[in-house]
């Protein structure tokens, strides 16, 4: 846990992730890092002709943003309230399968003998490229190489080109190329973070068409009832002579090529994929878009899909780029992790980014307050529409939280829920979900940064100060004023961002959160009262709000309580926190972390022992309202109970490590972020990428090395160079400016790309940048 290992899984390379060997061993996560998606079709790294390897080495998945299964939570010893239901994303139609057969034998990694092998991941150009030379079991041997592509540009399309050439023998080769109806999703019984409810086959098979050489399975989910096409289009060029077939075995449709291979000459096949699903469109619909879509692409042609792919890519790079100098490793795992926030974030206002985006069923595809958190910033500051989309989100489900928080006895406002595909609670285990209220005003807080960031009024006036004024309401409800808290505003009975320690009176972070939620709420609303004025009497009147509610909000705010301990001298986690015993960090071995795999909840809860920062989450997202000093002793004495279970960890600590001049382990916090996936470091990439901790990287380097703060609005830097590194540089959307930040030893340039003068501090010291100026400053 403490150690980083040394040993680096896949080739050191700024722009790519190289293997050069296949190994059953690490296969099931190689298809997480691997995998390919456009924030809608996820593709996991499987191989297009199959795997007969263990089944427990594999788990092959294509999957569609918030394409999701419903299925009813079973309890025992059920209580009033409890989440009713789980939404799954579904594992959906197999599209990607290309067998390829040498006279009989067929090609498989695990038999004959593998000559050659590499599988790259580029990440300018968007493209996973796999060259093998195989020999087969009876001597055969051939040179294939296999490029796939999710389309950026285009949310519905993936594409597969798949090369082969007949090294030393002239004869039949047959190249299938299928789509498969039978689909599951995976079953996973020893760790709570990956299964769902769901057994079987629940996307069931329709309807099979097939027209020339389009060839569609339709699907229809059991309980949703949500329709899904996916299509595939098959272009072979060779200058062999070959017969065609159609297949129809029971789920699957086939197209199989039988081709009179001649020695040296390329066969080159190219699959157009397509899916659309009732989610999105009309169920009468979905053919016709599924055909024109496939007709397009096989009309661009590869060649050109790629280089549309290139393009996207260059101008998001453009602008998200952070180049790191002196540090080859780190710059691998922080470009990897930007294209992986990419790949995974929905952008349609429908979907959303989960906690493992679409690479893998780990916690079943559904959104927490990570998006909020840790990845809204990373779009906020490079791709800011995107943002917007992703807070859209919460506005499409205002509803269902209306409805929750009725539920949870609340007569007013919205409680979001925990976690969820389509807006419905779906946590199954209250006190380390449902009862993190503190969702909502993660939620109110991203709107703030958002809308300061931005400037987007559009957006505030439109969906943002609904938003706020019903997550406000919903603390207006929650709390009391308790006596023996000196009449102060308390926030009973919730669970903070740490789950070692649930069901809460004053979680420091929830209670300071709904402060900010309900003092801008009662901001806005006086905002809007005297600028908006129709927008106001409109929204008032939708929401039935009374002006004594916002005063109410105001008052809660300034009256709010916020646990401190005058002995020690810093902030309490919550009102119990310290009043129970320390955890026995030196006799717990190694293998009982995560500690949640290992000890019943109520071990760890009656222990001071944290899954993940907290109260150090505070001094960062409200840093302005703690001094240094405080910083200091908060995280002194945090840091040292504090397991880093959680994913969501490391970085945040070394954010407020730099912040305080804890320089080392600013950087050690980093590192265990910075290539968490590349190097396994959670040993559970195989259930899919960590979304929260790469776009912790971001903010690692952001908000920690270069000191990034916007507080109210203000934009400040406090530069740290650290010592690994010559030097570091990345850009960032503000207020619709783009500034370039260079951070060097003993110098830090400012470079405004493009918008008018901006003012912000550098250390403390206002600057003034004016158009296409460069300042350098120490
Ligand atoms: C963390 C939560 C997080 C969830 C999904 C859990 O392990 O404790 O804070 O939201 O993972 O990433």
């Amino acid at each position: 846990m403490d150690q980083l290992s040394n040993e680096v899984l896949y080739e050191i390379d700024g722009w790519k992730v190289t293997e050069n060997e296949f190994d059953i061993a690490s296969n099931q996560r190689d298809e997480t890092i691997f995998a390919l998606g456009n924030g809608y079709i996820g593709m996991r790294g499987n191989f297009e002709e199959g795997y007969s390897g263990p089944s427990e080495t594999s788990l092959a998945g294509i999957y569609l943003n918030g394409f999701y299964e419903e299925s009813p939570r079973h309890y025992s010893e059920e209580q009033y309230g409890y989440a009713q239901q789980t939404q799954t994303m579904l594992n959906v139609t197999d599209s990607k399968i290309i067998e390829l057969y040498l006279e009989d034998e067929k090609f498989d990694l695990l038999t004959g003998e593998l000559l050659d092998y590499q599988r790259s991941l580029d990440l300018k150009q968007g493209i996973l490229t796999r060259e093998v030379t195989w020999q087969s079991p009876q001597g055969k041997k051939v040179e294939i190489k296999i490029e796939r592509l999710v389309s950026f540009s285009n949310k519905h399309l993936a594409a597969i080109n798949y090369q082969v050439t007949p090294l030393n023998f002239s004869g039949d080769i047959r190249l299938i190329s299928a789509l498969d109806a039978e689909v599951t999703n995976y079953e996973c019984e020893d760790d709570p973070r990956v299964s769902g409810d769901l057994a079987g086959q629940v996307l069931n098979l329709r309807e099979k068409i097939i027209e020339d050489d389009f060839i569609a399975l339709k699907q229809k989910v059991s309980s949703t009832e949500f329709d899904l096409l996916c299509g595939s289009k098959n272009e072979l060029k060779t200058n062999n002579s070959y017969q065609l077939k159609t297949n129809t075995p029971v789920q699957k449709v086939e197209r199989e090529y039988i081709i009179a291979a001649k020695k040296k000459v390329e066969i080159n096949l190219t699959k157009y994929i397509s899916y659309f699903t009732s989610r999105d469109y009309e169920t009468d619909k979905l053919l016709d878009y599924t055909q024109d879509n496939l007709a397009l692409a096989a009309e661009k042609k590869f060649s050109e899909l790629k280089s549309e792919q290139h393009d996207y890519l260059k101008k998001f790079w453009a602008h998200a780029n952070i180049e790191i100098e002196g540090d080859p490793k780190l710059q691998q795992g922080l470009r990897f992790n930007q294209f992986h926030l990419l790949q995974s974030v929905g952008r349609d206002g429908k979907t959303n980014i989960a906690a493992k985006g679409i690479t893998g069923e780990g916690y079943e595809g559904h959104y927490f307050w990570d998006t909020e958190i840790y990845s809204l910033p990373f779009f906020l500051y490079l791709k800011p529409s995107i943002s917007r989309k992703l807070l859209e989100f919460r506005y499409n489900i205002l509803d269902n939280a209306r409805k929750r928080a009725k539920t949870l006895g609340h007569d007013k406002g919205a409680l979001y829920p925990w976690r969820t595909i389509a807006g419905d609670e779906c946590s199954a285990y209250f006190p380390a979900g449902t009862a993190q209220y503190h969702i909502n005003a993660d939620i109110a807080y991203a709107i703030k940064q958002y809308v300061e960031v931005t400037e987007d009024t559009q957006f505030l006036l439109e969906f943002g100060a609904e938003m706020i004024f019903e997550t406000a309401r919903l603390w207006a409800d929650l709390g009391s004023y308790i006596a023996s808290k000196n009449n102060q505003f308390c926030l009973n009975e919730v669970t903070g961002p740490d789950e070692y320690t649930a069901l809460v009176n004053n979680n420091y972070y929830t209670n300071a959160m709904a402060q900010l939620n309900l003092d801008y709420a009662h901001q806005v609303a006086i905002e809007l009262k005297e600028e908006y004025p129709n927008r106001y009497q409109e929204l008032k009147a939708e929401l039935n709000l009374a002006e004594e509610e916002i005063d109410a909000w105001k008052k809660a705010a300034d009256n709010m309580y916020l646990p401190y301990d005058q002995d020690l001298e810093i902030h309490q986690q919550d009102d119990s926190f310290l009043d129970k015993e320390v955890w026995d960090f030196a006799n717990t071995p190694e293998e009982n972390y995560p500690l949640l795999l290992n000890y019943h909840p109520l071990v760890i809860y009656r222990h001071q022992v944290l899954k993940q920062a907290d109260l150090v989450l505070a001094l960062f997202l409200l840093g302005d309202q703690f001094s240094l000093a405080e910083k200091k002793r908060d995280f002194d004495y945090y840091e040292a109970v504090t397991t880093h279970d959680s994913s969501l960890s490391s970085c945040i600590h070394s954010i407020i490590a730099a912040e305080i001049g804890y320089y080392e382990q600013a950087y050690d916090y980093f590192m265990e972020t910075a290539r968490m996936d590349l190097d396994n470091y959670h040993n559970n990439s195989q259930h899919g990428v960590h979304t929260a901790a790469m776009a912790g990287t971001w903010m690692s380097v952001v908000n920690g090395f270069a000191g990034m703060r916007v507080y109210d609005g203000e934009l400040s830097f406090d530069p740290y160079l650290p010592e690994k590194w010559d030097s570091y540089k990345f850009k960032i959307t503000f207020k619709g400016r783009i500034i370039e930040v260079e951070v060097k030893k003993n110098e830090t340039t400012y470079n405004l790309l493009s918008g008018i003068e901006i003012e912000f501090k550098h250390c403390d010291q206002l600057v003034t940048l004016t158009a296409d100026q460069k300042i350098e400053l120490e």
